[in-house]
């Protein structure tokens, strides 16, 4: 791993030598995780850039980050998800969609730089519980989940014709409440204002990384973008046109513009 040589031992200690020229220094052991100490289970390992890349006898593919002298914990690259389980009335084909935009959203979790590593494996815990899906069928509502829990109620007529990126980011929100994170609610712009003057002091806007879209479940929608200009304008469009609001119970639903209600009135 560039100019190192990293040795991991059966129990999953790493240990690496500097090298300088043609001198192979002393070992020194790396802090933070054990890598690939599942016995036979952990079939291959190999380095990456500044990774290591642990691939299981399953086909589970899983990445260490080394940081300095630190190895991170290990996130999953590829997700099967086939723990997710979805109410009978859920068709096959909204099961298969549901599943491939949660990988999908997985997928740009694990290359944005919005999220902290911690948020990440907050992230990545909640992903490896047995999430439930339900259907929706609020008017004017995208999804809803509870804020620590399990379960994930996706309103299929609503959110899918929106697409595949609107999916990802709804279902990336939603997981992130799974996961423990919260917001306030979006505070509108006052009479005379909008977005296109923001006051992070007084009023919400996408990308003014504020109390409310400074959060970790909004932080996480946009990583879903990737680095396409024209999809990132694209997607604050959307978010632009959307607020979630938790309830009193910890239910978070994210509506869309069609169904909010006018200012000052309970949502
Ligand atoms: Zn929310």
């Amino acid at each position: 791993m560039g100019n190192r040589i990293i040795v991991i031992t059966q129990n999953g200690g790493v240990f690496g030598h500097d090298i300088n020229g043609n001198t192979v220094g002393p070992a020194f052991a790396f802090g933070g995780s054990k890598v690939a100490f599942n016995g036979a289970f952990d079939r291959f390992v190999v380095t990456m850039g500044n990774r290591i890349i642990v691939t299981t006898q399953d086909g589970g593919v899983w990445a260490h980050e080394v940081v300095g002298n630190t190895v991170g914990p290990a996130f999953p690259m590829n997700f099967v998800l086939s723990h997710f389980t979805f109410a009978s009335d859920i068709s096959a084909a909204n099961r298969q969609r549901t599943l491939d935009r949660h990988r999908f959203a997985l997928t740009r979790m694990a290359a944005c730089g919005n999220l902290s590593a911690q948020e990440r494996t907050k992230l990545h815990q909640a992903y490896d519980r047995a999430i439930h899906h339900t259907t929706n069928t609020t008017a004017g509502v995208n999804a809803s989940a509870t804020v620590g829990g399990s379960r994930l109620n996706v309103n299929f007529g609503v959110l899918f014709p929106q697409g595949d990126e609107e999916i990802s980011q709804t279902l990336i929100h939603e997981m992130m409440h799974c996961a423990g994170f919260t917001h306030p609610t979006r505070r509108d712009p006052p009479a005379g204002s909008s977005c296109a003057a923001p006051n992070p002091a007084v009023f919400d806007c996408p990308g003014d990384n504020g109390v409310y879209y400074g959060t970790p479940p909004l932080r996480a929608e946009f990583c879903i973008a990737g680095d396409q200009s024209d999809v990132r304008s694209r997607l604050r469009g959307k978010a632009a046109v959307e607020s979630c609001v938790i309830d009193e119970n910890g239910l978070a639903t994210v509506h869309t513009e069609a169904s909010r209600q006018p200012l000052g009135a309970a949502s």
